[in-house]
């Protein structure tokens, strides 16, 4: 018998980290993506000698990372530099107070006393508490492939009570840190998985786990280096990956995938079909009516969505040595910009704004003396009341007046500007309503019980990506494309 095929639609990083471990398992892959490069959010922006990451830009679990090269024989340093960040974050409040985020735990604890001396104990109890929760939960909802009853009774049930998933995230922290900027900061960890710290389980807690004890790594060259090195390892393993080639439909007979249809009218045959498009987008575009339950399809359409975001890329010709590499310019009322956000669903009048500067690290990202600012705005989901088309510039300019009220007015100083609302996120990369991570982490269900890797409706036919489990991000998606190559071998055997 031949080699198994698979054909994986979309070149994220997910449907890339999947191609390689199918691979590795013998299958002839092959990977049809419709963008002119691979990387999907992960994304590289040029303009005016300027060059900008145009999705994620924090990466944790430098681990994740490295396994995947350790499991193709391959050293990751290789292929990939990741930098350690020092200040993690540089945060900025609304009376002036700075605070930097550190690696380095003496210089977090004296960051801290500065605060509140009472907060150094209530910090690092915290911060065993988040361990703790990493620890019971990682085997079972993040490492592993979906959880079932079986890896669920793997861990006695008095160690599940420490996951603590009946309070808020922001309610387990309050009960640790005195210090409001403490609590704001440790809150918008919830925002990671497009979520609020006011709804989310604090489960969700183990996520400042994973960057405050594990820090924040920066691909030299930028985060596209991490898309690049994937298809790199993939295509030396043998991995085809196809460049602008949208897939039109999914091709099912007698209930089992079969093959796509891409936008040319080529039909592509394979023996297992892995979809790297948000899951609700595949079974509402790409697969026939009929092949999914109604019902089925309902309970995708109908989930709240996790945020999505707005997005400033902006060309500086001024350097701001007051700001480091990451820096986020809290609101003042962080309950109410959450409100806005998932109950409104309208863009919030005061949000928060993350500016990252990857120029501080890799100066050849911008002219000299010059700097790359990417900044992003928290936003609702795409909602038919907000029309971006006519909002994107007003909202624009209101946050160019944020961060002017703040002490960085940049607008004598822009040589370049880019706009993405939350439509061109959906556009740019099939997100359902331009969610970054899929269905909410507000719910305990939804923050949990993600979309299955294998389709239920459909034989043959297999989930990566943000959208399905273990969830969104950049190492959790990394972690999918194991998990759901693992699911399809397991299911050929
Ligand atoms: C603005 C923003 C900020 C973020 N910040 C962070 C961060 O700081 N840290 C972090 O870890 N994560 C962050 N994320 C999330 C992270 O980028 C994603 O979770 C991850 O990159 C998603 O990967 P994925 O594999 O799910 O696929 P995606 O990136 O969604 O890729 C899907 C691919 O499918 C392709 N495709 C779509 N339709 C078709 C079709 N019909 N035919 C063929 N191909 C198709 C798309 O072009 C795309 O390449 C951010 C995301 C965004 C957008």
């Amino acid at each position: 018998m031949g080699a198994r095929s698979a054909i994986i639609i979309g070149a994220g990083v997910g449907g890339l980290a999947c191609a390689i471990r199918l691979r590795l398992h013998g299958y002839d892959v092959l990977v049809l993506e419709k963008n002119d490069r691979v990387g999907g959010k992960m994304y590289v922006h040029e303009a005016d000698g300027f060059r900008w990451d145009t999705g994620p830009s924090v990466v944790t679990m430098r681990h994740v990372f490295e396994a995947v090269f350790r499991d193709a024989g391959r050293r990751m340093e290789d292929y990939l530099t990741l930098l350690p960040l020092d200040p993690l974050t540089r945060y900025f409040y609304p009376d002036g107070t700075i605070f930097d985020a550190s690696p380095s735990t003496s210089q977090m604890a004296a960051n801290i006393a500065a605060l509140d001396e009472r907060d150094v104990e209530g910090y690092f109890a915290f911060l065993a508490y988040a361990a703790r929760i990493h620890r019971v939960t990682g085997p079972v909802f993040i490492y592993d492939k979906p959880p079932t009853p079986a890896s669920f009774a793997r861990v006695p049930v008095t160690e599940w009570l420490a996951a603590d998933p009946f309070r808020t995230m922001q309610q387990a922290i309050n009960h640790h840190v005195r210090s409001p900027y403490l609590r704001q900061l440790l809150g918008r960890f919830a925002t990671y998985v497009g979520g609020s710290p006011f709804a989310a389980p604090a489960t969700l807690n183990v996520i400042a786990h994973v960057e405050l004890m594990g820090g924040v790594w920066y691909p030299q060259g930028g985060i596209y280096q991490i898309a690049a090195a994937f298809a790199r390892l993939a295509r030396e393993l043998g991995v085809t990956i196809q460049t602008n080639t949208p897939i039109q439909q999914i091709i099912v007979e007698n209930g089992r995938a079969a093959g796509v249809v891409t936008a040319a009218g080529d039909r592509c045959r394979a023996d297992v079909i892995v979809s790297n498009l948000d899951v609700t987008t595949t079974v509402e575009r790409l697969l026939p009516s009929q092949a999914v339950p109604h019902r089925q399809r309902q309970r995708l359409v109908n989930y709240a969505p996790s945020c999505s975001g707005f997005i400033l890329m902006l060309g500086v010709k001024r350097a701001f040595p007051q700001l480091a590499h990451h820096n986020l310019f809290f609101s003042e009322d962080y309950p109410a910009e959450f409100r806005a956000i998932f109950d409104d669903l309208v863009p919030a009048a005061r949000p928060s704004v993350y500016v990252s500067i990857t120029a501080k690290t890799d100066p050849n990202h911008a002219p000299p003396d010059s700097e790359n600012w990417f900044v992003l705005v928290n936003a609702p989901a795409r909602a038919p009341h907000v029309d971006w088309s006519a909002q994107a510039r007003p909202y624009a300019d209101h946050v160019l007046a944020l961060l002017a009220e703040r002490g960085f007015d940049l607008r004598p100083y822009l040589a370049h500007e880019t706009i993405w609302t939350p439509a061109d996120l959906e556009a740019n990369s099939g997100a359902w309503r331009g969610a970054l991570y899929g269905p909410s982490a507000n719910s305990r269900f939804t923050a949990f019980l993600r979309p299955r890797n294998r389709s239920r409706a459909v034989k043959g036919l297999y989930f990566v990506g943000g959208t399905t489990h273990p969830g969104g991000g950049v190492p959790m998606v990394t972690l999918s494309g194991k998990v759901a190559a693992d699911c399809i071998v397991e299911d050929q055997r």
